[in-house]
């Protein structure tokens, strides 16, 4: 076992704080990875606060993990000591259902082995993430880390482990591409990087905000048209002409008026996972247009690798704020604020500097 520091949560209602635990011993097909940055995600902190009812503590967040390979198993073929390499949500799966044989892991039937709270499949060990300073990883659930990105961009890389394969995955699913119009609602952590992915898969991108203030933001970001949702005569614009929706925002609200905004067959998919229900859609809108609703979770290992090097070839990366470990409880009181543009990241070398 090798000693490792991390932060933790170790009940709902502390603050995260350091906390001493040991990696596994690799395993022939487990690859060590030093970690350099990790990505801080809204679900680390429902998770640390136990929001979702489910938590186990105690509990080291993280699955925005990029870093550098110290060490690899006797059995791994595509990794070597020294690679940078990335892993995402997902650490493991059962490997012979259906969905993980299509390389949809994330949908494994059996509930995917998650980066953090959840069980290793092997010795039955809860799952430490990425507010660690190393990670222990089976080699088919470790990302390779594209070549175009220089040394100066792998923090901005990290949020692409969640934010940005939860986005790109429905964006493909969907076959978004050169001549379509795609709306994007909200402009977080999630929504910025559907507007870069979107507008560099060719799309008309049109983004829907409730705020003035962020017109230029989601220029900048690659959005063609902004629309303030709030302005009736403005969404009448767009009626009837989307051909797909990516809805980011994680809090409840009308999803109406944005139907209305989809052409015949048109789809509108959630990301966000609000904590009270959403109200009921006047399912009118859904009959009349055979319109649908639908739900994306991040994406499969397959797709991950193929996001990054899309990200890669169109130079997109996470905008971000990078912080010391020590400011992670203060990181968690903005993210709530929604005062960060649009990513915390950690930067590691403040938690080997504690140790
Ligand atoms: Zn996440
Ligand atoms: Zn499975």
């Amino acid at each position: 076992m090798v000693k490792t520091i991390g932060y933790a949560a170790q009940q709902a209602t502390t603050p995260l704080a350091p906390f001493q635990f040991e990696r596994r011993e690799l395993r022939p097909f487990d690859i060590r990875i030093e970690i350099l940055y990790c990505g801080v995600c809204h679900s680390d902190l429902h998770t640390a606060r136990n929001e979702w009812k489910s938590t186990m503590y105690p509990c080291v967040p993280g699955h925005e993990i990029v870093g550098r390979i110290t060490q690899v198993g006797p059995e791994v073929k595509s990794f070597k000591v020294g690679d940078l390499a990335a892993v995402g949500c997902m650490v493991d799966g059962c490997r012979k259902c259906p969905s993980c044989v299509e390389h949809v892991e994330q949908y494994c039937e059996e509930g995917a082995t998650f980066t953090y709270n959840s069980r290793d499949r092997v010795d039955g060990s809860v799952t430490y993430g990425g507010y660690s300073t190393q990670i222990v990883v089976n080699e088919e659930f470790v990302l390779h880390i594209p070549k175009e990105f220089k040394e100066s961009d792998l923090a901005g890389v990290a949020p692409l482990l969640c934010a940005g394969i939860t986005t790109y995955s429905p964006l493909r699913y969907w076959k978004v591409g050169k001549g379509s119009k795609v709306g994007v609602v909200g402009i977080g952590g999630l929504g910025h990087m559907a507007i870069k992915i979107a507008h560099a898969m060719g799309a008309h991108v049109v983004v829907f905000t409730t705020s003035q203030s962020k017109v230029a933001e989601a220029k900048r970001l690659g959005a063609d048209e902004v629309v303030i949702s709030k302005n009736a005569e403005e969404m009448k614009k767009h009626a009837n002409s989307l051909d797909f929706i990516l809805n980011t925002v994680s809090v409840s609200h009308n999803l109406d008026p944005f139907l209305e905004l989809l052409k015949r067959e048109g789809t509108m998919c959630l990301v966000g996972a609000p904590e009270f229900p959403h109200p009921s859609p006047n399912i009118t809108h859904l009959i009349f247009k055979r319109r649908k609703i639908a739900g994306s979770l991040i994406g499969g290992i397959k797709e991950t690798q193929e996001m990054l090097d899309f990200c890669a070839q169109h130079h997109i990366t996470s905008d971000i704020e990078m912080i010391p470990i020590q400011k992670i409880n203060e990181a968690y009181e903005r993210m709530l604020k929604s005062d960060v543009k649009y990513r915390f990241v950690i930067d590691m070398a403040s938690l080997k500097a504690e140790a």
